[in-house]
């Protein structure tokens, strides 16, 4: 028995119209536990090398972890992976909400898809009932729409996801979305889904999760939920959520202002957490089984519309109200709907549109290419650009592949503020002084995600820090010190990147402990009483360290020539200083960047190209991922 999960994937040939059930491969439940290393590993043993990310033969992954669905605090996590069609490598996506549990009481841990349906189609499982149904009904529609819709005709007690028109067309930052703002927004997931012809799936469980010692699990549950409540941040978390954080990030100097060109936004105050809590919010909105919930469903009215929305949080800010300088919260929360109902990922978005209107003020793109002028602090050029990426017309269809390529094919040097790593956009922190985050940035497996590694409390404060207790003490509200740019960065990082995993396998969200100070022991607590099995917080960081070696050497196989030379920031940050704020005047050389990859490499066990070494993957258990590997001609060291 296996305490914790059901036992039972679903595998799904789109093209052939096949669905078979399958037991949890034992291994793969010993020594990747769930969530994303199911993810790492199915990806990296079943996809077939080299395989297109957008063809049939890409699968996606829907994997839930040992602690899905069970009654812990915040136990309604998804991951979702596939290769991905933004950078070419490996990519994933987390997403919070219900869809999860639903799954798992439906008697599922797993869902991969491979194949592409035939015609338009949705997936729908109501306990033992799986079926692939068209639909042509709903095929067009807006990701919250069409929610909506299978909602009323299937019954409110169905969990669903669905993509929107972007992810129909094929966009590269296409997100999969789910309860009417929850998305698992990265990498371009959506885009993978839409390749597939699935436009939605809809699951309904009945069921229960088998747990080794109930009472134990109970009683468990209880204590964290308590502990969670004495935390100092557990007060100051919830009201604003992840919004609160945007005055600190202005006044230490990181926030992503006019496509990164500086850190800083006068307007700040308006499109702040207070602003969202104020002019925007009616209610609080959490996942499955959340103590502090984050999300805040809210209204908001513009000159271009109005809508009900679930947000903004902190990274839709940076990116709409600082990178395209929208100068209302109403503002951003209209754009952050556009986004959510075209099926676009916030981020991405908002980094691609800033970077296309810097392209028209210095003339690289016309007026006649794009059907206008555009600017920034204009909400009328952002509906204007989402609604052509989305559908990919006109300027559209070379924005909707990302800032990478756009910038490839625009030339003129707009690569040098195209902001991305990997081919993945930036999200919401501007690092030109915070070596540490910067470095997590880079090398970041999925491209630049702030998720992977938030070290901006050790550039900050030289020491770890949760959000909470660093804008409560010293840290905050002071500019930062002269860029430390040393080794530690490194050591920093790695800790960080290993922290994260833990959470995405086990299905549950991290922001207790990195916002609030939970402890990391209390999850062996609760995975030893759901599973009657033992891992203590340093084991799970192990095989997060696992995961992380099989992840990169996944983009290894996957994109041709890999190496250090992916791994370096935009021009823009190495050679033009913050120009204003708090952080004037500073930014990183590529002499320093190349430090900081050595001693991350160095620590890292990696050669100075960053590939693994043979006995770094042989040392975490990975050594037939190095014979892999060496059997695609890839020379290790
Ligand atoms: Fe979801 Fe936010 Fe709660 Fe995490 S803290 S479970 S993201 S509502």
């Amino acid at each position: 028995m296996k305490y914790g999960y059901q036992d039972q994937l679903l595998q799904i040939d789109l093209t052939g119209q096949k669905v078979e059930k399958k037991p949890l491969p034992d291994d793969l439940v010993n020594d990747y536990v769930g969530g994303r290393g199911f993810v790492a590993k199915i990806l990296f043993d079943e996809l077939t090398p080299g395989t297109d990310p957008l063809g049939p033969e890409n699968l996606l992954i829907i994997a839930t972890g040992p602690l899905t669905g069970h009654f812990l605090p915040s136990s309604g996590k998804t991951h979702f992976g596939a290769k991905s069609p933004a950078t070419g490598g490996y990519g994933d996506s987390n997403m919070g909400g219900h869809f999860g549990p639903a799954l798992k009481y439906a008697g599922y841990d797993l869902i991969v898809l491979k194949g592409k349906a035939p015609e338009p189609s949705f997936l729908y499982i109501d306990d033992d009932t799986v079926e692939i149904r068209s639909a042509a009904d709903y095929w067009g529609m807006g990701a919250l729409s069409v929610e909506k819709k299978l909602k009323e005709d299937l019954g409110e007690d169905f969990q669903i996801i669905t993509i929107g028109p972007a992810g129909e067309k094929e966009v590269y930052y296409a997100c999969i979305s789910h309860d009417f703002g929850r998305q698992a927004g990265r990498t371009g997931i959506g885009a993978v889904m839409g390749s597939k012809n699935i436009k939605a799936i809809a699951v309904r469980g009945t069921g229960h999760i088998p747990v080794q010692d109930p009472s134990k699990a109970y009683a468990a549950g209880k204590k964290a939920y308590q502990e969670i409540r004495t935390k100092p941040g557990f007060t100051g978390w919830t009201p604003e959520g992840t919004a609160g954080i945007t005055n600190w990030t202005n006044e230490v100097g990181v926030f992503p202002t006019r496509n990164f060109n500086t850190s800083h936004a006068a307007h700040y105050k308006e499109i702040n957490g207070k602003a969202v809590l104020e002019r925007l919010k009616i209610t609080d909105k959490g996942c499955y089984c959340c103590p502090t919930p984050c999300g805040k469903y809210g209204h908001t009215k513009t000159s271009r519309g109005e809508a009900f929305v679930e947000g903004p949080e902190f990274e839709t800010i940076a990116l709409f109200g600082g990178n395209c300088l929208l100068q209302t919260i109403e503002e951003v929360a209209y754009a952050n709907y556009l986004c959510d109902e075209w099926g676009l990922d916030t981020i991405s978005a908002g980094a691609v549109v800033s970077w296309a209107i810097e392209c028209f003020e210095k003339g690289m793109i016309k007026a006649d290419e794009i059907g206008r002028e555009i600017q920034f602090e204009d909400l009328e050029t952002i509906e204007y650009l989402l609604a052509l990426i989305a559908r990919r017309e006109g300027i559209g269809d070379l924005l909707a592949d990302g800032v990478k390529k756009a910038a490839d094919k625009v030339g003129q040097n707009s690569d040098r503020f195209a902001i991305h790593v990997k081919g993945l956009e930036w999200t919401g922190y501007e690092c030109r002084n915070a070596p540490s985050m910067m470095l997590a940035y880079l090398t970041a497996d999925i491209g630049a995600h702030h998720g992977r590694a938030w070290v901006l409390g050790h550039d900050m404060a030289g020491s770890w820090s949760n959000v909470h207790d660093l804008i409560n003490s010293g840290g905050g509200g002071k500019a930062m010190p002269e860029a430390a740019v040393k080794p530690e960065c490194a050591d920093y990082v790695i800790e960080s990147q290993h922290i994260r995993p833990v959470f995405d396998f086990l299905g549950t969200c991290r922001l207790q402990l990195m916002e609030l100070g939970f402890e990391g022991d209390h999850y062996s607590t609760l995975y030893e009483a759901i599973t009657g099995k033992s891992m203590s917080w340093p084991e799970m960081l192990k095989i997060s360290e696992k995961i992380w070696h099989l992840t990169r050497a996944f983009s290894i196989r996957e994109i041709p020539g890999f190496g250090r030379h992916l791994e370096y920031p935009p021009q823009r940050f190495m050679d033009e200083p913050t120009p204003s704020g708090p952080n004037e005047g500073h930014c990183l050389s590529k002499v320093k960047i190349d430090q900081l990859l050595d001693w991350y490499y160095a620590a890292r066990g990696w050669d100075q190209n960053g590939i693994p070494t043979r006995k770094t993957l042989a040392d975490v258990g990975l050594k037939a991922v190095a014979d892999a590997l060496e059997a695609q001609a890839i020379t290790l060291e």
